[in-house]
């Protein structure tokens, strides 16, 4: 703790991790101890910063500091986001980069944990500002990744642009065309379903929860916050499964639909157009839309069987849980990091909602990423059938090993099975095997 006493946000996550790991850690305390396995794993195997210098429109030398924290490679390369935002510290890196750990560990794929990122911020830049930042940003950290080393991905700040500015800039210094990054663009390297993964392997994940509790998804009816990419694809599957979604949201309001979304619409509006969901209400006459006031509820207001948060962090507060949970709610599974507040994910756990955190939930994502690696090393693209169809087995192997850990250590909580628990359990098991096979390191 005094090691770390300047980054509040890791030491709050590793404590929570820790926390809900304690049935693991008291049963193998001995073995745990005489191999320091908690010292290890909460130090990162090296955190490197660097400075960042590139030239403005007005010619003006501009200085950020970047990061990359290569947390743990016991079961494969470092695999982590980099984040350009304003507000990245070496604290948020390191606490992105241990969370990392475990939710790759849950992929089933063998790959670390890394985090990395900048204090720059994207807003506002051109596109050239863009380029002079990547490729200054990619000229350091291309000293320290490879495809079998470490493979940064993109986060908060970083999407398919920036992915490439950076990609050219490694391939220029290193002069080697490999799998160094993902989310990549499909004609240099990216995986097809990307897109589609993190919003359908949600919902591959959800289905396989509510079978293992006897129930089916069709012809129910589900709250979805958010309009961005997890939440497009989350409610397109979710339609496919026989879901009824009657909500989304954005930043400033949100749309009540008790038709159902029609998401070829919300495409158009989000992607196509990039314009706010009042569009959507105004081509849509049983669509209606509500402007956000604080302290409102927002799309979890309605009466719904699932709720899928899908937009950003602490969106789901203790009033919202209370009042899906009058509503009838069954099941919470996040889309989203984070986003529903620790006290509200307490009382739905412990009122008996089924409830699966980010951590497994929107693992589809980087699992996908992973088998962007794959399709790097092999040279070779597979179809978005094969893509999708790996995703869903990854989804539904994800929830058997959650459930399974949950079960052998009788975690459990309302009732219920505690999946948050299950899920940090799994992911930490397998770690700690590979770590101890491969003996002091
Ligand atoms: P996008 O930027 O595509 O979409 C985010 C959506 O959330 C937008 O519709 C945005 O609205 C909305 N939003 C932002 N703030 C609020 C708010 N305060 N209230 C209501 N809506 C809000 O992001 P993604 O869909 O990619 O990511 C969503 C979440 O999922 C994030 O937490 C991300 O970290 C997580 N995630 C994403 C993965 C991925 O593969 N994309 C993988 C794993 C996790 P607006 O348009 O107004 O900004």
């Amino acid at each position: 703790k005094e090691k770390n006493a300047s980054e509040p946000e890791f030491l709050q996550a590793v404590e929570e991790v820790l926390e809900s790991l304690r049935p693991v850690i008291d049963a193998n305390e001995e073995l745990y101890r005489k191999n320091a396995i908690l010292e290890r794993i909460t130090e990162p195997d090296r955190q490197i910063m660097f400075r960042v210098p590139w030239v403005d429109d007005n010619g003006q030398v501009q200085v950020n500091r970047g990061y990359r924290v290569q947390f743990n490679n016991a079961i494969g390369p470092y695999k982590g986001g980099l984040r350009l935002h304003p507000s990245v510290n070496l604290g948020i890196i390191k606490f992105l980069g241990f969370e990392q750990i475990f939710k790759n560990s849950l992929t089933t794929l063998p790959i670390g944990g890394g985090k990395g990122g900048s204090d720059f911020d994207p807003k506002g830049k051109s596109d050239r500002e863009i380029m002079a930042f990547c490729q200054s940003f990619m000229t350091e950290l291309s000293k320290y990744i490879g495809a079998d080393v470490d493979v940064p991905a993109g986060d908060i700040g970083t999407g398919a642009r920036e992915i490439g500015f950076m990609f050219g800039q490694f391939k220029r210094i290193r002069g080697s065309f490999e799998g160094v990054l993902t989310g990549k663009g499909l004609t240099y390297g990216g995986s097809l379903a990307r897109t589609q993964a993190t919003g359908y392997g949600l919902l591959y994940l959800t289905n396989a929860l509510w079978k293992d509790h006897g129930m089916s998804l069709e012809g129910k009816t589900a709250a979805v916050s958010g309009s961005g990419n997890v939440a497009i694809y989350a409610i397109e599957k979710a339609q496919q499964l026989g879901v009824k979604v009657v909500t989304c949201s954005d930043s400033t309001g949100w749309i009540y639909d008790p038709e159902g979304i029609d998401v070829a619409l919300l495409k158009e509006v989000k992607e196509v157009k990039r314009a706010r969901l009042t569009e959507y209400a105004a081509a849509k006459p049983s669509a209606e839309y509500h402007a956000k006031q604080n302290g409102e509820h927002g799309v979890w207001q309605y009466k719904v069987d699932l709720a899928l948060p899908c937009a950003t962090q602490n969106e789901l507060d203790i009033e919202d849980a209370k009042m899906l949970v009058a509503n009838g709610v069954t099941s919470v599974t996040e889309g989203a990091n984070m986003p529903t507040t620790l006290e509200a994910t307490k009382y739905l756990q412990e009122s008996g909602v089924l409830f699966v955190g980010g951590k497994a939930a929107n693992a589809g994502g980087v699992a996908t990423s992973a088998l962007e690696m794959s399709q790097n090393s092999e040279r070779l693209h597979w179809t978005f059938e094969e893509v999708d169809g790996k995703l869903k087995g990854i989804m539904e192997t994800i929830y058997a090993n959650i459930s399974d850990a949950a079960k052998r250590y009788n975690a459990t909580v309302g009732g219920q099975t505690d999946y948050v628990a299950g899920a940090n359990i799994a992911g930490f098991e397998k770690v700690v095997d590979a770590m101890l096979a491969q003996g002091v390191c």
